[in-house]
């Protein structure tokens, strides 16, 4: 069986220290396809090394809507074009809206993020996508400007979900749904389509578990908890979210 880590940070600065380790152990778990976030050169880096070792590694970059307090001028945009373009990623992302952290850049994370979705759709790459306290902008932007992919981490109502579904995106669900008595997301992950479900850890980040730092192998947890709720087969489970892993990139 293969398990599917939808969205990690493997090239973190928190994994520099024992980054092989930590590869070992999700491969050893059959963590071997996944989604690598790279939102800086560093992870970038990290993120092209290991997309040529790992062929079931993909790799995304993007602009994170967290990170536009300095460098916020047009101007990157064209430089983030001139790295795709030459790197060849094959997915953009993450990107998007947070309202939660980062309220007052507001009107650059919106510019950001359209300006990517623009150019996902002119290169043909599906988009990941973060979206905090910002369900009803991002919701508008991805109505008027069409790409393909994935909601990032989704912890927010059915009905919303519902909304995203039928644009056709795919809902990723990470540890959010192993906090116990976790109801509302129990009925958000039986309300998505078994074609449009994803998992994933956000690795490092997101640990369920205090002092721990979170890794693509603990994966695991997400699928037995999302069987669980679903009351459906770990194999029938992994298999969907393999298949929904492999069409997400045959384009
Ligand atoms: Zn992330």
């Amino acid at each position: 069986m293969v398990y599917i880590d939808a969205h990690c940070h493997l090239g973190s600065r928190q994994f520099d220290k024992d980054r092989n380790e930590m590869i070992a152990r999700m491969l050893e778990k059959n963590v071997t396809k996944a989604i690598i976030i790279c939102c800086s050169e560093h992870d970038l880096e990290h993120g092209i090394r290991l997309r040529n070792e790992n062929p079931g590694f993909k790799l995304a970059m993007g602009i994170h809507p967290q990170d536009l307090e300095e460098d916020n001028k047009p101007e990157r945009m064209i430089r983030f074009r001139e790295i795709a373009e030459k790197i060849k990623p094959d997915m953009i992302g993450e990107i998007g809206l947070d309202y939660y952290s980062h309220r007052h850049t507001k009107e650059y994370q919106k510019a950001f993020f359209i300006s990517q979705l623009k150019l996902a759709a002119e290169l043909d790459l599906p988009v990941d996508i973060h979206s905090r306290r910002a369900a009803g902008d991002t919701y508008e932007i991805l109505k008027q400007y069409p790409a393909r992919g994935i909601i990032h981490s989704y912890s927010g109502s059915a009905e919303m979900a519902a909304l995203y579904i039928r644009l056709g995106y795919a809902i990723s669900f990470g540890a959010s749904v192993l906090f116990p008595n976790a109801k509302r997301p129990a009925e958000v992950i039986a309300s998505v389509p078994l074609d449009q479900l994803l998992t994933e850890t956000d690795a490092p980040y997101q640990s369920p578990v205090k002092n721990h730092r979170h890794e693509p192998a603990d994966v695991l947890d997400i699928y037995k908890a999302i069987s669980g709720i679903r009351q459906m087969e770990p194999e029938a489970l992994e298999a969907a979210v393999e298949r929904n892993f492999d069409r997400m990139f045959s384009h």
